[in-house]
């Protein structure tokens, strides 16, 4: 007899999931975390009398209530839905380049032709292609990941979409270019390049096509109170079909018995066993640091090799005494670039210099009960990857990381000049503080980086173990971000039980 049925590494968005679903499920789960408070990046820190988000800048794929959104599916299934209440947004975004655009699209398909061509005449029939194009590429993938486990019939359903099998792993930008030559308008259509990590001649087109049409189909949602509301609903869940947690606790191992995870060992040498792991620590922690040498096959360490570290963010959080109308906040999600020059951009994430791109999330436009009334909240983040800040002398870190969110604010100019008079509280976390507080390797925030090479098509979602009794579920084994890996730890845990 086990100590428990299942043992679940880490309470992130994944974690919190997969623990939940396998207690109501029937198996007795514990939840270990190292951190003092659920949720991994779901969740948030209190500064003066500003209780700021973390990291949620727009909620995927929940729709409405009796609609088919797949995260809302997960949060009923959970008995989740009913302890949260969500604020829904009728825009996409606005992107804007200082001196060079400045477009708001809706979050409707036939809106974001209609927008797209008033702003940039004579598109309309390539426009309407394009889009459903997207719609279609999206939708495909939204059902084959739920039915992973019928894959033949989702190759067959593929082999009769030929636009998706000739678009679908070439890159967003070779896709554009073939429909579009406006560069501007390109530009618009991309913006969602940094929610994948990304910028678009990398990024493959269905991975921005599916984040497309979740934001379209399912809207933007904001969460009221927060991602931390959504990791203690999670937790509330779980606890109430009778799980156990335990928070500042450590996992330094997994103990295996005949090349099986059999349980875990503490920090403190405490030996907890179960039939199942479930790691949601990054797969590269999990792999080459948690599990004693021959365990983990040599095929697998070497695909883990030859992947690269995906971006990380530097983000600066505002808390400002004044409303978000009166400061130029039109739109909750605002993506501001300097020039319309992706070499740029690209060079800008890996070194640092000054920020030539971020989203402001304002979260207040329709207010989510964080910022006091009359004040508003405001967080601007730039991909970053962690390699730069890793290298810098330690004596340097407070000022460069100072100088980088002047940069930032210089950027945010462009949509809401009067800003610097208004900050009440303002905090900087960096690629360092994503790697101090959420133990990911370089502070990444969607794992490995996600190229046309390594789309979700090519990762092992599946459940045929590398390690018999560990599952690895996290940003490291799927698309990264709140809806991907809520909704896919449920599935795969469902899958689980079912057999
Ligand atoms: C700044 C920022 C902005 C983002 N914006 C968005 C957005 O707008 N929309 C969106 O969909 N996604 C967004 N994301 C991405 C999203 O937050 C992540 O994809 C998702 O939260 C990852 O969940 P996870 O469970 O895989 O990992 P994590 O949240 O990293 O959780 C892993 C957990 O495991 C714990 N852990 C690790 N090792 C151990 C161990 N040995 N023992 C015990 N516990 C351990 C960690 O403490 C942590 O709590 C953003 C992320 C960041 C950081």
């Amino acid at each position: 007899m086990t100590d428990y049925d299942v043992i679940v590494i880490g309470a992130g968005n994944a974690g919190l999931s997969a623990a939940a679903t396998m207690q109501r499920g029937g198996r007795r789960t514990l939840l270990l975390e190292r951190h003092n408070v659920p949720g991994g990046a779901a969740h948030s820190f209190v500064r003066g009398r500003f209780e700021f988000e973390v990291s949620l800048h727009q909620l995927a794929g929940m729709g409405d209530e009796g609609g088919n959104g797949p995260l809302r599916a997960v949060f009923d299934m959970l008995d989740v839905t009913k302890r949260l209440e969500f604020v829904v947004d009728d825009d996409l975004y606005r992107t804007v380049v200082p001196g060079v655009l400045d477009v708001t699209l809706p979050a409707d398909w036939q809106g974001v032709v209609d927008t797209l061509d008033s702003h940039y005449p004579g598109n309309r029939a390539q426009l309407t292609r394009f889009m459903e194009l997207v719609r279609d590429t999206g939708v495909w993938q939204l059902v084959a990941r739920a039915n992973l486990h019928k894959m033949q019939e989702q190759i067959e359903w593929l082999s009769g979409m030929s636009d998706v099998r000739r678009y679908g792993l070439k890159s967003f930008q070779a896709v554009l270019d073939e429909f579009f030559t406006d560069e501007r308008l390109k530009h618009v259509l991309a913006s969602y390049w940094s929610y994948n990590g990304q910028t678009a001649s990398v990024c493959a087109f269905m991975d921005l096509a599916r984040l497309l049409t979740l934001y379209i189909e399912y809207k933007p949602y904001q969460v009221v109170g927060g991602s931390m509301s959504m990791s203690s609903a999670m937790l509330a869940s779980f606890l109430e079909a009778g799980g156990e947690v335990k928070f500042n606790t450590d996992v330094s191992k997994i103990v295996t018995r005949g090349g099986a995870a059999a349980g875990v060992r503490l920090a403190d040498g405490t030996e907890i066993s179960s039939r199942m792991v479930i790691s949601n620590a990054p797969t590269v922690t999990t792999y080459t640091r948690m599990l004693d040498d021959g365990v983990v096959p040599d095929r697998v360490l070497k695909d883990l090799r030859g992947r690269a570290l995906g971006p990380s963010a530097t983000v600066l959080y505002l808390g400002l005494d004044a409303p978000a109308a009166e400061l130029g906040f039109l739109t909750s999600t605002s993506f501001i670039t300097a020039d319309l020059d992706e070499g740029n951009l690209d060079r800008a994430n890996r070194t640092l210099e000054p920020a030539r791109y971020l989203v402001a999330t304002c979260y207040d436009v329709r207010p989510t009960g964080y910022a006091p009334p009359g004040a508003s909240q405001v967080a601007l983040a730039s991909l970053h990857y962690g390699a730069p800040w890793e290298a810098l002398a330690p004596e340097e870190y407070a000022r460069t990381k100072f100088a980088y969110a002047q940069s930032q604010l210089e950027l945010l100019k462009a949509i809401a000049p009067g800003v610097r008079d208004v900050i009440e509280e303002a905090e900087v976390s960096t690629p360092l503080t994503f790697k101090r507080y959420l133990s990911q390797p370089a502070g990444t925030i969607y794992g490995f980086d996600q190229d046309i090479s390594d789309s979700w098509l090519f990762r092992n979602e599946d459940l045929a173990p590398n390690v018999p009794g560990l599952v690895c579920i996290s940003n490291w084994t799927g698309a990264g971000g709140y809806n991907s890996m809520i909704v896919m730890a449920a599935r795969v845990c469902q899958r689980i039980l079912s057999m």
